[in-house]
Parts: structure tokens; C-alpha cells; sequence
């Protein structure tokens, strides 16, 4: 059986790789000639590395994962520590460490695993067509590849997705703008085995501890959507949003470098029922868009990709019926996640100032249990246990 999967991002390659293990013929497309993924990193929380696991790729996972050992909230203008507690609970309960780890070396990870021989860069897939017994992809060359399955792994403004709908859909503009990048640890921010976030008037700004000594860095800012931006002004953009803030904050705002601070205007998408079409299936963001607040788009992604290489590997009607078996296993679960990201989002960011100051009040009495219990239901309900 050979599957043709459109992207190369994490869900892509991963989805590569599970299928690859599952005995299938694979071949990925990606759109651009070189990968460069739009944050500089991401939580990998129990669940996504229980799924690098299962891939076989644990131990390496390990080495990019920064030790996360602690995590604190402090008051983003005094700079005190509402709340700081271990993290170890949710490696008790979970049965696994969760890794921050840069963007860049997990995706050159996937990208060997998965071998350069079933990855085809600089090919934009434009159509569909499925006949039925084999499903073929057009590309914007006029070139075209077929298989038994397509997996349309094509991120948040999927065209596999408007094929699969048969209709394009609107993302939802979650109203703030995040700013992300990597720097040296510097403990006068946050110790360096600590995801230390500062909060205030809606407002975040959080380090998170990757291999090699780096902060994994962002900021949150409430802000419409669409405002001009350049880039080599990210200094002096982030020193006005947040002037007034503990001097950790400018020291940070100091130290990075603005020509690779990324900056992103976040959106989800209502949770859809429908992922698949006949012999076309959905995966990752394509499927599931979702806000970044409680760290679980690309983990979904890992997901789908183990839970659609099983579908095929244990069911042996038909395709379709396999990709309908992964869609009932996947679409309630990630539908799930996205709406709590964004409850979660509409809290951190002051949707209503009132529920946001409560908040604030509610971290000066943590003692850490309402935290964990959050990011330990997150990761429970994944398909590895
Ligand atoms: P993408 O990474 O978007 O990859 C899609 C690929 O498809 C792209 O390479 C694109 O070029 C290619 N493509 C698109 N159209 C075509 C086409 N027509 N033909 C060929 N190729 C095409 N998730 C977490 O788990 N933890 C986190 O901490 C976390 N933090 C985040 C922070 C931010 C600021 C953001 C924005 C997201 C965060 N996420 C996090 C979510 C995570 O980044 C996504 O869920 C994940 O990247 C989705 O992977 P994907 O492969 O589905 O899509």
C-alpha cells in the first residue's frame, strides 16, 4: 500500500514515518525547497513524546529536550514569584517527561528518520482526484503522484481541507500576537531548569529551557489583527508593550535578536467532525487548528500520525474504512484540546479583564495541584496510554 502525504512539517513527517513502520510505501511533498518552521520551539508535553517513543525515536527526543524541572508564575511588574512548583507530578502521572525542544532540531530529527528518499521538496500540491481505487495528487509543476491513500498534513490553511469539506473554512482570529525566539539562558530571567512565565494586564512573557543552554522565548501581546510589523523593530516594539514590566523583562527584550524573533498572529478553527473523503484523510493542523496556550497542536499532530499508521495496520476492510475508523478515534479528542486551548487563551489574554484578574489572584494561592491537574488532563485520553 503506498500513501502520498501532503507537508512536511511535523505532522507530515511524522505521519511519514508511523506509516514507513507500518510497512507502507510513503512518499511526502513539501510545498517549499527548505523546511523552515514558523516558531523556534515547542513544548513536547507526555503525550508527543510517548508518540516520538513509539517511532523509536525516545532517546534522541531526550538529547534535544531541555530539563524542565520546575515551573513559576511571577508578576510580570514587580517580578515577584506568585506560585513556582515542580513539574515532577507530571512525569509521575503521565508516565513520561515532557521536552522543549528548538523547532529546527526536531524537525531535522523527523526529516532523517524518515529518510530524504521519500521526502520531495519545492512541490505545491494544487489538486486532488480520487477514482476511487487510488487517490492522485497534482502538483503546481504539472507533475503528479498516486497512491492508495493521500494524507493531507498541509497545516492550518490546508487545500486538502477545503477537499475534504468541499467548502473553504474561515480561521477565527484569537486576538493576540505572539513573539518567539531562542537566547542564552540567563538566570536574572529564570533559573535555567524552570519554565518562568511573567504576567500582567493580559499581557505574557515566558522562558522554557532547550538542550544547549538556550530560553526557548515568547511574548504575548493582546493586539488586533493586521498591524504593520518590521521585524529588525522587535526590540523596540516589545519595550513599548511592555514598558513599565520587571527589569527581567527588558533584560530579555534586550538580549534577543530581532532578525530571528519570530512573529505570529494566532488563529484556530472551529473543531471539525469531518476529516477524511473517501481516500483522503486529514492530519495535524489541517485538521485541527488550535491557539499555542496549553502546548498540544503539534503533540494532536504526533497523534493522528500513530493513530492513522494503527488504523491501517489493524483494519483490513478498506481504506476508506480505516481512515473513517481514524477519524472516530482522533477528530473528539483533538476538537477537544482545541476548545481548551482556547478557553485557556481567552483567560491568559483578558478577553474579560475581570476573569483574568481572578486568575492572577488564584496564582498567588497555587500551590501548584490546579496547574498540574490541567496539563495532566491534557495528556491523559492519548492514544498510548
Ligand atoms: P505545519 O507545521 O504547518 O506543516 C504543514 C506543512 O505543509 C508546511 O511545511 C507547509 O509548507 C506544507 N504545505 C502546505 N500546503 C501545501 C501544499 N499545497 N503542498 C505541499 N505542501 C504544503 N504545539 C505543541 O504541541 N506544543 C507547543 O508548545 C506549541 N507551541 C506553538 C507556538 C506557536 C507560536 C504556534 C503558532 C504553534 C504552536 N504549536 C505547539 C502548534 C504546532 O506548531 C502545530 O500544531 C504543528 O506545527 C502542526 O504541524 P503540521 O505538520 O500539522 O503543520
Amino acid at each position: 500500500m503506498k500513501a502520498v502525504v501532503i507537508g512536511a512539517g511535523m505532522g507530515g513527517l511524522s505521519a511519514g514515518i508511523a506509516l514507513r513502520r507500518a510497512g507502507l510505501e510513503v512518499e511526502v511533498y513539501e510545498q517549499v525547497v527548505e523546511n523552515r518552521p514558523v516558531g523556534a520551539a515547542i513544548s513536547v508535553w507526555s503525550n508527543g513524546v510517548k508518540c516520538l517513543n513509539h517511532l523509536g525515536l525516545g532517546h534522541r527526543v531526550a538529547e534535544l529536550g531541555g530539563q524542565m524541572d520546575h515551573m513559576a508564575y511571577r508578576d510580570g511588574f514587580t517580578g515577584e514569584d506568585m506560585c513556582r512548583f515542580s513539574l515532577a507530578p507530571v512525569t509521575e502521572q503521565t508516565g513520561q517527561r515532557p521536552y522543549p525542544v528548538a523547532r529546527a532540531e526536531l524537525q531535522a530529527m523527523l526529516m532523517e528518520e524518515l529518510g530524504a528518499e521519500h521526502l520531495r521538496m519545492g512541490r505545491r500540491m494544487v489538486g486532488i482526484d480520487d477514482d476511487g481505487l487510488r487517490v492522485t495528487a497534482t502538483f503546481e509543476d504539472g507533475s503528479t503522484a498516486t497512491g492508495d491513500l493521500l494524507v493531507g498534513a498541509d497545516g492550518a490553511r490546508s487545500r486538502t481541507r477545503e477537499y475534504v469539506l468541499g467548502r473553504p473554512v474561515e480561521r477565527r482570529y484569537a486576538g493576540y500576537v505572539n513573539f518567539n525566539g531562542l537566547v542564552e539562558v540567563d538566570e536574572a530571567v529564570g533559573p535555567p531548569d524552570q519554565w518562568t512565565t511573567y504576567v500582567g494586564d493580559g499581557k505574557r512573557v515566558s522562558v522554557m529551557p532547550v538542550a544547549g543552554g538556550r530560553f526557548y522565548f515568547f511574548f504575548d501581546v493582546p493586539l488586533p489583527a493586521g498591524l504593520p510589523y518590521e521585524r529588525s523593530r522587535a526590540r523596540e516594539v516589545l519595550s513599548e508593550h511592555f514598558a513599565g514590566w520587571a527589569p527581567p523583562v527588558h533584560r530579555l527584550i534586550r538580549a534577543l535578536d530581532p532578525q530571528r524573533t519570530n512573529r505570529v498572529e494566532i488563529h484556530d478553527l472551529d473543531p471539525l467532525p469531518t476529516w477524511t473523503r473517501g481516500r483522503v484523510a486529514l492530519l495535524g493542523d489541517a485538521g485541527h487548528s488550535t491557539t499555542p496556550d496549553i502546548g498540544q497542536g503539534g503533540c494532536s499532530a504526533m497523534e493522528d500520525a500513530v493513530v492513522l499508521a494503527m488504523a491501517l495496520q489493524t483494519n483490513t476492510i478498506s481504506v476508506e474504512d480505516s481512515l473513517r475508523r481514524y477519524q472516530e478515534r482522533r477528530a473528539g479528542r483533538a476538537g477537544e484540546l482545541v476548545l481548551r486551548a482556547r478557553r485557556r487563551s481567552d483567560v491568559t489574554h483578558a478577553v474579560d479583564p475581570d476573569v483574568t484578574a481572578a486568575w492572577y489572584d488564584e496564582l498567588r494561592r497555587e500551590d501548584g495541584s490546579n496547574v498540574i491537574r490541567g496539563i495532566v488532563a491534557n495528556i491523559v485520553g492519548n492514544p498510548l496510554g
